[in-house]
């Protein structure tokens, strides 16, 4: 929707922007093409859409032909977007807080979606506790850079690691401040991640000590972890795979810290077994 008529579309509905909801709307029509063939739809996809908004991405989503499920908390928008409803009923809406919603109820192959940025993480965590293809996200541009950071950057922590464990990291591009209405005051990227079979099975733990470590960056992981593990322990396991005895968390990458935590607590990580399987992880 370009801004001459998302203005005339807010005013119908007597509504304007809502900060405590997120809403910067998209005004550039070329950007929702990109977002929509970056997902790669076809007529053939379920794709699940959190925050529709005025519906600028969901038009888009339906033309390409897709069946489109979407959540949004506003029921204003919730409301106006069944004016977009297909003559084979391809829209379904859900007048609901993500966060609250349950995602078991719902099939979906893609995740497309300019999302509200203060839920981008728990969402996140929760779309990877379901099966899907693919996430192709507009998330704030900071974030972006934490998902695609490599070890032994200032960006690289747990987030990285969750969705490097999860995820073939795919692509990304930039958006411009300018390409929605009001203009946020951070810069935008859309990522495009898809999912995988992780590495190895993990219990909950493996992320928890992630966490943990990456909390207290600036200490030595040996330190950091210390509750959990033997100084000294942590020490020597880490020397035994061939890393220096006062590393700190960002210097592991996802494979080391599958081997240290493996080598550490060897009941959290499970390399292809099953008995993991059922457990969540969270980031
Ligand atoms: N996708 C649209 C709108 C993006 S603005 C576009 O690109 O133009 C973010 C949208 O998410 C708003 O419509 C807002 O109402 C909605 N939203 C905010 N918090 C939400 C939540 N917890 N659950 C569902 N929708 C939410």
């Amino acid at each position: 929707m370009r801004l001459s008529e998302l203005i005339p579309f807010l005013n119908e509905l007597g509504t304007e922007p809502k900060k405590r909801l997120s809403q910067n709307f998209l005004i550039d029509a070329n950007i929702v093409k990109k977002i929509v063939a970056t997902a790669q739809i076809s007529s053939s996809d379920v794709v699940l859409e959190i925050g529709p908004g005025p519906g600028a991405l969901t038009a888009e989503l339906l033309n390409q032909g897709a069946t489109v499920i979407a959540i949004e908390k506003d029921p204003l928008f919730a409301r106006a977007l069944e004016r977009l409803q297909t003559e084979d009923r391809r829209l379904t809406v859900y007048e609901a807080d993500a966060l609250d919603f349950d995602f078991q109820q719902i099939e979906f192959q893609k995740v497309v979606a300019n999302l509200p940025y203060h839920i981008t993480t728990p969402l996140i965590e929760r779309f990877f506790e379901r099966p899907f293809v693919s996430l192709t996200l507009m998330v704030q541009k900071e974030f972006a850079d934490r998902v695609f950071a490599k070890e032994g950057t200032k960006e690289f922590g747990s987030l990285s690691l969750f969705t490097q464990f999860h995820a073939t990291l795919f692509s990304r591009f930039f958006v411009s401040s300018r390409c929605f209405y009001p203009k946020p005051s951070v810069d935008s990227s859309v990522i495009h991640l898809t999912k995988k079979d992780p590495p190895a099975n993990v219990s909950p733990l493996f992320f928890t000590l992630i966490r943990k470590a990456f909390q207290q960056r600036r200490k030595t992981l040996s330190r950091a972890l210390e509750e959990a593990l033997a100084k000294e322990q942590t020490k020597q396991i880490l020397a035994s795979i061939g890393i220096r005895e006062d590393a700190r968390a960002e210097i592991l990458s996802l494979k080391e810290w599958i081997l240290f935590l493996k080598k550490a607590l060897p009941g959290i990580v499970q390399e292809n077994g099953n008995s993991c399987r059922d457990h969540q992880t969270t980031c």
